[in-house]
């Protein structure tokens, strides 16, 4: 009430959004510093004692006739990027956002008809088994590539985050999934063995009651047992609500899927939850091995890793290797999987075929 009364006084409107944060609307001023000083004097004075930090978002030259959501919307964008920034307390809406904002309700609209058309390429990254004498190649990750017919080549980094904040995601993991478990087919068929591919699980999936039986029937329709087929699950899942994702994860276990923690270093799990996890493989998050070869500090945290994973009985995969450098002295330390651009970057199934041959003929 004491913001609304506020905000009468400088001709806006405010409203809460949720728990302690609310929004304001103000008419463009010409000087924000200014007012944004003098609106906090007024916050600060009224609410004594509560800590306030305003962001003000500006959508100059709005269209005054387009519906105030656009631009309230458009300035709370600008907002957004102010999140953890504490050089300044004002950002416009530019050109940049705007771009941005365009390309991400292209992407979006383009989806559905992008898996129609099979426009998502399905990428496959070796992970090699180092325990031995020799690298073996053990399996391989899924990973998504967007080919649009307009805008070219579009990595995952740009269309994933955006899908898993709308719920777009769903679709196109099953499709992947799908597209993954007819690839362990085919390599079957044509190499007679199974090189074991792991799909990426969003955090929402763990959520969907269907979860399992979509899993079923995916490694069902393609032949497979689900001994075959492995789920990547990321760590920052596991902290959300872990009661309910230890249980969904044991329940897929059961169905006889692997899964793997990715990421795992990035996240905040406790030791104590670490221990009642039910897992078949941990996946040491790229950050860790980047400076491995230059600081000791960080080859010390790997090896407590790799000390933690010993302790709970799971192997590691370490991903992001680049050199023979890491690569050398992640095998010293006794990591038993490696994933990266040493031995391979995520190529089509062609260029994959080709690792298998290798492999065949080394043997
Ligand atoms: P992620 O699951 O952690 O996948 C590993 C990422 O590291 C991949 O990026 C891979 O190309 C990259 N990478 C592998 N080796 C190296 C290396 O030696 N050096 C460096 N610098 N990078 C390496 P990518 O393919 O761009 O995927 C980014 C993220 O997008 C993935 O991270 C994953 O979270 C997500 N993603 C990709 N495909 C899918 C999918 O089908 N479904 C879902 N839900 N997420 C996906
Ligand atoms: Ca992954
Ligand atoms: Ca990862």
């Amino acid at each position: 009430e004491e913001i609304q009364r506020i905000l009468t006084e400088v001709d806006g409107l405010a409203c809460r959004a949720d728990a302690d944060m609310f929004f304001v609307y103000v008419s463009h001023k010409a000087d924000h510093e200014a007012f944004l000083k003098r609106l906090t004097d007024k916050l600060y004075r009224t609410l004594q004692n509560s800590r306030i930090v305003l962001r003000v978002g500006i959508c100059e030259n709005a269209d005054v006739e387009s519906e105030i959501e656009q631009r309230f919307d458009r300035a709370n964008i600008a907002c957004g990027k102010l999140r953890g920034r504490y050089s300044s307390a004002c950002l416009y809406y530019d050109n940049a956002l705007h771009e941005r904002e365009l390309y991400c309700e292209r992407l979006i609209d383009d989806m559905d008809t992008a898996l129609t058309e099979r426009q998502f390429k399905v990428f496959y990254q070796p992970k090699y088994y180092i325990g031995g004498e020799n690298p073996v190649l053990a399996s391989a990750e899924a990973l998504v590539r967007w080919i649009h017919p307009e805008l070219g080549f579009i990595s995952p980094g740009e269309f994933i985050p955006l899908f898993e904040e709308n719920g777009l995601i769903h679709k196109l993991d099953r499709y992947v999934w799908k597209e993954a478990a007819f690839q362990i087919a085919r390599w079957k068929e044509k190499y007679g063995r199974t090189v074991p591919v792991s799909v990426n699980v969003s955090r929402i999936d763990i959520y969907d009651p269907e979860l399992i039986n979509e899993l079923k029937s995916v490694v069902n329709d393609a032949k497979l047992s689900p001994k075959e087929y492995l789920l990547e699950i990321t760590e920052s899942a596991y902290t959300d609500n872990s009661e309910q994702i230890i249980n969904t994860v044991k329940m897929l276990r059961e169905e006889g899927f692997r899964v793997e923690m990715d990421d795992f270093g990035s996240g905040y799990s406790s030791l104590n939850m670490l221990g009642r996890l039910p897992i078949d493989a941990l996946k040491l998050d790229m950050g860790f091995i980047k400076n491995i070869c230059t600081s000791a500090k960080d080859m010390k945290l790997v090896q407590l890793m790799l000390d933690i994973a010993g302790f709970l009985g799971v192997p590691v995969i370490a991903e992001g290797v680049e050199t023979k450098e890491q690569y050398e002295l992640l095998k010293k330390a006794k990591c038993d999987y490696i994933q990266g651009y040493y031995f391979s970057k995520p190529v089509p199934e062609e260029d994959f075929n080709a690792l298998i041959e290798k492999e065949k003929s080394n043997a």
